[in-house]
């Protein structure tokens, strides 16, 4: 399997930075997911991979090839960086079936037809479109076409996977179907693979390592769990997580060896050794870190319960200690009464602090 390599790459469309001074590199066999908001960069990075895009600056290695660089004056053509790629459009063909559209780019790598056709009916029983491989791609929904452009890909077996947003027209439950297939695909066929989204629950879900972009710089590179757990910025933090994580500004206070946060009427202790002496600060809560007790317990917040919402698996509760807003995530369904008090504690260690000037996680 090949490691991919970008060194200090650049692209501007105009005077719009789309990526910036980008340095990542994609270990071999790893699922690296792009996640960010709508205009972040995540397509043209990987347009950038692919070759459909030149960089302004920088260098792209794929494996022990230099496929880029402005320096040298290298440009391998995307058809020759043996990737295979998937997109939001999945460009197949109209006048081919199903089965033809997936065999078409096994023909050119000239295997056998006996090869062929075990690869297509694989492939099509993965996406669970066996029994639409004689239809063309008008008989078929958007989501079906989507499978098909998966197909082709898993039968065409590339050491390098590029995808963009390929479950974006699923329904919820084939897209959940998909994600296990995708996963389990993954570690069969072991592909490099590099994958776009702006959606979160796919990027946790699938990832060995997640990079987070915005405004076409990357704010962190790590594991899902660290991205969920140890964000290294606001950005990060605000950006994963729904419900959002609680955001609690305020003002340190230091006494005697102990600190605390002020926010308004609101006292919570924070840990001591925090690397600032005093001034703004900004601590962040998951919800379902926070757990709630009906009977005042000592040391925790008194709170007041503002409304309750049942999602079915989950109740999430929005509740109100001095004034200050917190939301809670309990994991199972839950009847409350609105307007009942509460008692709640945030859990220490699963606390962030940020410096609201930097924005950076004080804890790093
Ligand atoms: P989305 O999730 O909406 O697809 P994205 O994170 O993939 O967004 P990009 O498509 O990489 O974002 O775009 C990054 C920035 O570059 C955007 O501001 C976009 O408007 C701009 N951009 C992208 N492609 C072009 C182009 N061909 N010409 C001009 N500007 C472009």
């Amino acid at each position: 399997m090949e490691e991919i390599l970008l060194t200090n790459v650049s692209k501007s469309y105009g005077k719009e930075a789309a990526v910036k001074d980008l340095t990542l590199r994609v270990a071999p066999g790893e699922f690296l997911t792009v996640l960010g908001p709508s205009g972040c960069g995540k397509t043209t990075t990987l347009r950038l991979i692919a070759g459909l895009e030149d960089p302004d600056g920088g260098e792209i290695r794929l494996g022990d090839r230099v496929v880029f660089s402005r320096q040298a004056g290298i440009i391998v053509p995307p058809e020759r960086r043996n990737l295979g790629l998937i997109f939001q459009s999945y460009a197949l063909w109209p006048h081919m079936t199903v089965a033809k559209n997936i065999a078409l780019a096994l023909e050119q790598k000239k295997l056998s037809r006996t090869q062929i056709d075990e690869r297509v009916a694989t492939a099509l029983e993965k996406v669970q479109l066996t029994p639409f491989r004689d239809r063309f791609p008008s008989e078929l929904s958007g989501g079906q076409q989507q499978r098909v452009a998966v197909a082709r890909l898993i039968a065409m077996q590339p050491s390098i996977l590029m995808m963009d947003e390929p479950l974006s027209n699923l329904d919820a439950m084939l897209r959940t179907d998909m994600r296990g297939e995708l996963k389990r695909f993954h570690r069969e066929l072991g592909a490099t693979t590099v994958y776009v989204t702006h959606d979160q629950m796919e990027a946790l879900t699938l990832s060995d390592t997640i990079v987070v972009m915005n405004e076409g710089t990357v704010q962190q590179v790590a594991t899902a769990y660290d991205i969920y757990h140890r964000p290294i910025n606001l950005f990060v933090a605000e950006f994963i997580g729904n419900p959002r994580i609680n955001r609690l500004e305020g003002t340190l206070r230091r006494t005697d060896g102990t600190a605390e946060l002020d926010i308004g009427d609101l006292s919570l202790a924070v840990p001591a050794d925090l690397p600032i002496h005093e001034g703004r600060l900004v601590a962040t809560i998951r919800p379902e870190n926070v757990q709630i007790s009906e009977q005042e317990t000592p040391g925790w917040l008194p709170a007041h319960l503002d409304s309750v919402l049942p999602t079915g698996s989950e109740t999430i509760l929005q509740t109100r200690s001095e004034g200050v807003r917190i939301t809670v995530l309990i994991p199972r369904f839950l009847t409350m009464t609105i307007d009942q008090p509460l008692w709640l504690r945030l859990e220490p260690d699963a606390m962030n602090f940020f410096d609201p000037g930097t924005s950076r996680n004080l804890l790093f």
